[in-house]
């Protein structure tokens, strides 16, 4: 028999088996009006309720609903659900610019349009066909006397999520992820991190960036209670982890260099010890960081590695039984690498060095872009655009990046899409954007600039000049200027030479 592996099975299964238990913890206090404490009766309930009001807007199987928002129920409810109907969620980067969203519903050719109220009015020019807030207008649209009508013909196959990333070129690509994709890395995850109904999970991940890493389908399909949290502040994820006995974390070392500060201010036992695993990615975790985590914190440090465009389980580094004895800095030194491909992916390095992955999480293809989709996929292999190396246990280590990426706070940020905004700068000549190593945000975005012969700008009018064009995170927290940038015989930039004086510390070139 052969049933197709759709998204639907997670909140089904949360339904039949876990109907009673409490599903999800809304953020208390936020813009909408909290849902609360929801059971994942209540989820499913509403998740249908969301399907018949889609049906009577007349949206079709395959069409596209974008959602800008922070993290939410109702966003986790619309991921969870409204894929189950055939339609495609595009859960949207809320940090980024209104020219930037617009691209986005334009580019997806989302019909409808969900916007949390806290960007009503930024977001006021965004345009879709059907616009409504998360809040009281998301509530006044559920049709709760009606049964959906089922997807005609569940298809594995069929796209289920776009998620836009920053890539290598100035305009975001959209990563199509199928009801397969999803599925295989969520039962995988959920496997190797051996997720069940006695867990309880608080989203210190942003549920856009790669549908909070596919994580919300293992928590729902297990039963394990999902805390909503809004905004990532250490001492926030203190308390919550000791109010609701929080298990399981993810996100970018950034993050737990927030926890990890806030632990020096604690009063009395650090909550969750011995309890609490956290999954960590989006850029290598410095070993000290590891150390201090197992160390003042007490929780069990997972790193895996991935992309938006895999899903994003590739590799998975979980304390191993052999690392129990170990001394902590050696154990730290284990757990600084990748990992090891996550059951049923199959890694490679390719002879430039760039790592390639197969496996069932890899992207069907880039939304509308035939060309990046054949680029990535050429020879029947990913090509991440990260460089690395594979040891003899099957171990990956990343050491560079191959694309031109830089990545802060987790977050990816296009130097191309950067650059353009710099070089619009009237006194501008050349700009090369690249990332230099910091201590907070693992990446700092950083400018180099020649300004044009006779012309004059400081620092302040660059950053200035770009805040109107960039989202807040890309915007280059320093720029200096130079006399000449540094170039090939044939006039490219090289990036990597003007990478090198800030990176002298480091055995690697990303952080
Ligand atoms: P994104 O698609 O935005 O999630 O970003 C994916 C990128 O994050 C990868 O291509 C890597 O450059 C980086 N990344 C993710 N996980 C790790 C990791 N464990 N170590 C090093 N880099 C990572």
């Amino acid at each position: 028999m052969r049933v197709p592996l759709t998204t639907r099975d997670f909140l089904d299964r949360a339904e039949l088996v876990y109907g009673d238990r409490l599903g999800i913890v809304d953020e208390p206090v936020q813009p909408a009006p909290s849902l609360g404490e929801v059971s994942y009766r209540e989820v499913a309930r509403r998740g249908r309720a969301m399907q018949a009001a889609l049906d009577e807007l007349g949206i079709a199987e395959g069409e596209r609903i974008a959602v800008v928002s922070h993290n939410s129920a109702r966003l986790l409810e619309m991921l969870l659900a409204v894929p189950s109907s055939g339609r495609v969620v595009v859960p949207v980067n809320f940090r980024l610019s209104p020219d930037e969203v617009s691209y986005i519903v334009g580019h997806s050719g989302a019909r409808v349009l969900f916007v949390d109220p806290d960007l009503e009015t930024s977001l006021k020019g965004v345009e879709a066909e059907h616009r409504f807030g998360t809040g009281q207008e998301y509530e006044q649209l559920l049709r709760y006397d009606v049964e959906p009508r089922p997807w005609s013909e569940p298809d594995e196959g069929a796209t289920a999520t776009i998620n836009y990333t920053s890539g290598t070129t100035a305009r975001p690509k959209g990563v199509q992820m199928t009801h397969r994709n999803l599925w295989v890395n969520a039962v995988t995850f959920g496997m190797h991190m051996q997720v069940s109904d006695r867990d309880v999970y608080l989203h210190t991940l942003p549920m856009f960036h790669c549908n909070g890493w596919g994580l919300p389908y293992t928590m729902a399909g297990l039963g394990a209670r999902q805390v909503v949290l809004r905004k990532v502040d250490g001492a926030e994820i203190l308390r919550r982890v000791e109010q609701h006995g929080v298990t399981v974390m993810a996100g970018a070392p950034a993050v737990w260099n927030a926890v990890l500060e806030a632990a020096a201010d604690w009063d009395g036992e650090i909550p969750g010890r011995d309890r609490v695993r956290i999954i960590v990615a989006g850029a290598p975790p410095p070993s000290k960081t590891i150390a201090r985590v197992e160390a003042e914190l007490g929780w069990e440090f997972n790193q895996i590695y991935g992309l938006t465009e895999t899903a994003p389980l590739l590799t998975i580094n979980r304390p191993r039984a052999e690392y129990d004895d170990l001394d902590p800095e050696e154990r730290a030194k284990r757990l600084s690498r990748a990992g090891v491909p996550a059951l049923g992916t199959r890694m490679t390095v390719s002879e430039s060095g760039e790592v390639l992955a197969q496996g069932n999480t890899v992207l069907a293809g880039y939304w509308e872009n035939p060309d990046a989709s054949a680029e990535a996929l050429e020879g029947g292999w990913f090509h991440t655009g990260d460089g690395g190396n594979i040891d003899d246990g099957g171990y990956v280590t990343i050491s560079d990046r191959k694309k031109d990426v830089i990545i802060t706070g987790g977050e990816n940020v296009s130097s191309i899409e950067v650059e353009d905004a710099v070089f619009s700068h009237p006194a501008v000549a050349e700009v090369a954007v690249i990332g230099v190593p910091d201590d907070k945000w693992g990446e700092m975005v950083t400018a180099l600039v020649v300004l044009t012969e006779g012309e004059q700008a400081t620092e302040a009018d660059i950053i200035a000049h770009c805040r109107a064009r960039l989202a807040g995170y890309k915007l280059p927290k320093r720029v200096e200027f130079r006399d000449g940038l540094a170039r090939t015989a044939t006039g490219k930039i090289q990036k990597f030479k003007l990478r090198e004086s800030f990176w002298t510390d480091s055995e690697r070139q990303v952080n």
